[in-house]
C-alpha cells in the first residue's frame, strides 16, 4: 500500500463515496472531437440571447476601475435593491458563488451526520451530492408520471427529517407544483425541518398561469425555510457565478453568512447581477422567446411520438424510449449537446434545454435522424 493510498482509505467516507458531478461536454470539446463546425448546446439551460446590453457597460466600467481591491463582502448595492423590489428585509438575503454555493452553504450549516434529508428523484445532482458530503442521508422520493408525487412525499417527511430539499420548477423534469400541492406539502413538515425551496427557474415559472408564487405561501408557513435563486439562467450571467438566496429569519441567513467564504461573490460579478436585475424588459424578453421556443420544441417531439412532461422551465423533459446516453453520443456527434439522464429509473429520459432559434431546429432535425430506427 502506498502512503497515498493509506492516507485515502483513512478519509471520511463521505469524501472518498461522494459521486462527481455531471457537468457534460463543451462546445469546445465537441467542436474538436466530432469536427462539426456548429455546435448546438442544449445541456445546461443557459439563456441564448445572452446577459442584457447593461451588463456589458457595467463590466466595462468596473474593469476600467480595476479588480486589485476586494469585493463588497456583503454584496450591499445588490442587496438592497433586490430587498427593495421584492419587499424582503436585506438582513434575510444571501449571496452565493452561484446559487449552488448557497445549496453548498446550507449543507454545511444546517446538516449534521445522519440527518435526514428528503429531496426527489429525478432530480438536479447538487441536491443529493452535498448533503452527502455533510453525512446526511438522503430519501429521493421518486416523481410520478413526471409530476411530484405529493402524497409519497408528505409519507416521507417525519420528525426527524432536518430539510426539505425540492427544485420548483423541477430541474430536470419542468413540473411545478400547484398552489394546493405546496400547501399541502407544507402542511406535513415537522417543525424542526428547513424547507430549502431552490427556484433557478422562477422567472421562466412566474409568467404561467398555473404557477402558484412560494413567497407568499412560505411567509404564512411556521416552518424556517430558505428560497433559492440564480442570475444563471434568465439573466444570463452562468459565466460569472452568483445567485441569491432568502431566508425566513435573519438569524439564518446570519448563521450561513458566518460559515461562507467572505468574499464568494466577485465585484465584476456584483456589477454585472446589479445591471442585470435593473433591466426587467431583457429579462422578460428572454423569458418569452425560451417560452415560445419551449413549446415549439415540445410540439416537435410530441409529433415525433416522445412522452415529453408539460415544462414551466427552459428546458424539456422526455422519454426517448431508448438509452440515453446512447442517443445523447449520436446527438452530439452531429454537434448537439443534450444532457441524458442516469438516475436509476430514468436512465431513458433526456434533458434538453431551449436554445436560439437555430439550435433547437438543429436539435428537432438531427434528433429526427439519429434517433433509434424503431420510432
Ligand atoms: C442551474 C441550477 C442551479 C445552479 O445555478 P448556479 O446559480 O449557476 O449555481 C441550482 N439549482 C438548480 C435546480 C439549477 O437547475
Amino acid at each position: 500500500m502506498s502512503a497515498a493510498d493509506a492516507f485515502i482509505a483513512a478519509l471520511r467516507p463521505e469524501v472518498r463515496d461522494l459521486p462527481a458531478y455531471n457537468a457534460g461536454a463543451s462546445a469546445e470539446r465537441v467542436r474538436e472531437q466530432f469536427g462539426v463546425s456548429r455546435v448546438a448546446k442544449l445541456a445546461s439551460n443557459e439563456n441564448p440571447r445572452g446577459a442584457s446590453p447593461l451588463v456589458r457597460e457595467a463590466l466595462q466600467r468596473a474593469v476600467e476601475e480595476g479588480v486589485a481591491l476586494y469585493p463588497d463582502p456583503s454584496c450591499s448595492a445588490l442587496r438592497e435593491a433586490i430587498g427593495a423590489t421584492l419587499d424582503v428585509e436585506p438582513a434575510r438575503i444571501l449571496f452565493g458563488n452561484g446559487s449552488e454555493d448557497l445549496l453548498s452553504v446550507a449543507a454545511q450549516t444546517f446538516l449534521s451526520p445522519a440527518d435526514e434529508v428528503v429531496t426527489v428523484t429525478p432530480s438536479f445532482g447538487l441536491h443529493v451530492i452535498y448533503p452527502q458530503l455533510a453525512g446526511a442521508r438522503v430519501r429521493a422520493v421518486p416523481m410520478r408520471n413526471l409530476r411530484f408525487d405529493v402524497d409519497a412525499l408528505c409519507e416521507a417527511l417525519t420528525p426527524r427529517t432536518r430539510m426539505l430539499l425540492v427544485s420548483n420548477p423541477s430541474n430536470p423534469v419542468g413540473a411545478a407544483l400547484s398552489g394546493d400541492e405546496f400547501e399541502r406539502l407544507l402542511s406535513a413538515v415537522a417543525p424542526g425541518t428547513l424547507i430549502v425551496w431552490d427556484e433557478a427557474y422562477f422567472e421562466y415559472a412566474r409568467v404561467d398561469p398555473s404557477y402558484a408564487a412560494s413567497l407568499p405561501i412560505l411567509e404564512q408557513s411556521h416552518s424556517p425555510w430558505l428560497v433559492l435563486r440564480t442570475f444563471s439562467k434568465a439573466y444570463g450571467l452562468a459565466g460569472l457565478r452568483i445567485g441569491y438566496g432568502m431566508a425566513s429569519d435573519a438569524r439564518l441567513a446570519d448563521l450561513m453568512n458566518r460559515v461562507r467564504t467572505p468574499f464568494n461573490i466577485n465585484r465584476l460579478a456584483q456589477c454585472a447581477a446589479l445591471a442585470a436585475w435593473s433591466d426587467t424588459a431583457y429579462v422578460a424578453d428572454s423569458v418569452q422567446h425560451a417560452i415560445r421556443e419551449r413549446e415549439r420544441m415540445r410540439a416537435a417531439l410530441t409529433a415525433m411520438g416522445y412522452a415529453c412532461a408539460p415544462s414551466l422551465a427552459n428546458f424539456l423533459f422526455f422519454d426517448a424510449r431508448e438509452d440515453a446516453d446512447a442517443l445523447a453520443q449520436r446527438l452530439m456527434r452531429a454537434g448537439v449537446i443534450v444532457k441524458p439522464w442516469h438516475e436509476p429509473g430514468f436512465t431513458r429520459c433526456v434533458r434538453v434545454s431551449t436554445g436560439s432559434r437555430e439550435d433547437n431546429d438543429l436539435f428537432i432535425e438531427t434528433l429526427g435522424r439519429v434517433r433509434s430506427a424503431r420510432h
